[in-house]
């Protein structure tokens, strides 16, 4: 490997980084450095969001410990077989860069994955090794989220936990026969045991704070997977029950979805164009719906054309115009679960007519002042001045209700 300076490794690494999809903080404890003890702090004013040139979100220092892999995953960039510039730091430059980067407000944490180096053992303990110096040696408070290697001894995988705020392991694929295909040295079994060895380490962590304040934190952020979107042949209706499994499993925190990019010199086994990337936005929405809005993942999958979920219009709006007989919702006496079940009132919309409608009946001009487009919503809803009459069963429905294309304004403010 040629010698090269942080800054190169920095440029090779953070780009190498950014095919992994997982960068949100949520869902940490919170920890601040007031006082004069300790550096950062997992919230407060002044910290930098920043975004990949793909719209990708990488408010954290999101690097790779090293580009270079001993494994062939057909999808990924880092492959042993691929003809990338390889860079890779040392533990030391990592816990300086992270340092660095926090004490000037640019970052509020570290994301920190690796390729696999000599063996999953060793790389996972260079892993650990930096946010234990982190958390140890210079008692760093800001977030931390390491991706861990199902391979490695479970010991050290123990271990990401109790520095790190959240810890990953990655599906990568939603099928089993994807993952042979395409990753055909992961395992799909070890993977899964990683997962659930992950589980019950932060529920026994959990517990053990409950009984004891003084026990160890494990993991606080909880746990998260990615799954690669449009590399195999998977549906949207499979990746959504996938995802929903793995929720119910092993508790996960987020699944990621991450639309496949053709990377250079791509494996001849992938595709060679890339999923549109709404078809990763309208995944997210499905995963909110069963999340936040109380659909069943077969509710989600009945909304789909032929397993995958319609681009043109939200997965919940499909939903509604697949099952019209729902429909319309009376604002002023229906229960919680079918107000959310509206297409064009979020939880936040559902929230204000529950509590508004205690004292007066909801009139249509109430329900516009709590959405974006009225005509989008008036034909799901009765309210006290407003039946839709026949509007529901018309055939055109999906027309006057979809959102219109528009070419967005380059200058618009
Ligand atoms: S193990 Fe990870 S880094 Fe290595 S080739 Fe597979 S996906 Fe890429």
């Amino acid at each position: 490997m040629a010698q090269l300076d942080t800054r190169q490794k920095l440029a090779i690494l953070a780009d190498a980084a950014k095919y992994d999809a997982s960068c949100a903080s949520s869902g940490s404890t919170r920890r601040d450095s007031r006082g004069g003890k300790g550096v950062g702090s997992t919230e407060g004013m002044g910290i930098c969001h920043a975004y990949a040139p793909d719209g990708r979100c990488i408010s954290l220092l999101k690097i790779l410990l090293t580009n270079s892999c001993i494994f062939d995953c057909h999808y990924c960039i880092n492959r042993k077989s691929s003809n990338v510039r390889r860079a890779r730091f040392t533990v030391e430059e990592v816990v300086h860069l992270t340092l660095s980067f926090y004490k000037r407000n640019y970052i509020e944490g570290l994301f920190l994955s690796s390729g696999i180096i000599r063996s999953s053992n060793y790389t996972m303990e260079q892993l650990v090794e930096v946010a234990r110096q982190l958390r140890d040696v210079h008692d760093f408070r800001g977030y931390i989220h390491l991706k861990t290697i199902p391979d490695a001894d479970p010991e050290l995988v123990h271990q990401a936990g109790l520095y790190a705020d959240r810890v990953s392991i990655n599906v990568e694929l939603p099928t089993e026969a994807g993952l042979s295909r395409l990753a055909p040295e992961k395992d799909g079994r070890r993977i899964e045991g990683a997962m659930r060895d992950m589980k019950g380490a932060i529920d026994d962590g959990r517990d053990a704070r409950r009984k004891y304040r003084s026990a160890p934190k494990f993991a606080p952020g909880g746990q998260s997977t990615q799954m690669i979107v449009g590399a195999d042949e998977a549906s949207d209706g499979d990746i959504v029950v996938r995802a929903s499994q793995l929720y119910d499993r092993f508790s996960l925190r987020r699944v990621y979805y991450s639309a496949f990019s053709p990377i250079p010199d791509a494996s001849a086994v992938l595709p060679l164009k890339r999923p549109p990337l709404l078809r990763e936005h309208r995944l997210y929405q499905s995963d909110w719906l069963i999340r936040f809005y109380g659909f069943k993942p077969k509710e989600v999958v009945a909304a789909t054309e032929d397993g995958m979920l319609p681009l043109d219009i939200d997965p919940k709006l499909a939903w509604a115009l697949k099952f019209r007989e729902q429909f319309p919702v009376d604002i002023n006496r229906a229960g919680r679960e079918q107000l959310l079940r509206i297409p064009g009132l979020g939880t936040k919309a559902v929230g204000r007519i529950l509590t508004s409608r205690r004292w007066r009946k909801i009139t249509l001009d109430d329900v516009a002042r709590l959405t974006v487009s009225i005509a989008r919503v008036r034909p799901f809803i009765v309210t006290a001045d407003w039946r839709p009459t026949l509007l529901t069963d018309r055939a055109d429905l999906r027309t006057l209700v979809a959102p219109r294309e528009q070419q967005l304004n380059l200058f618009a403010a």
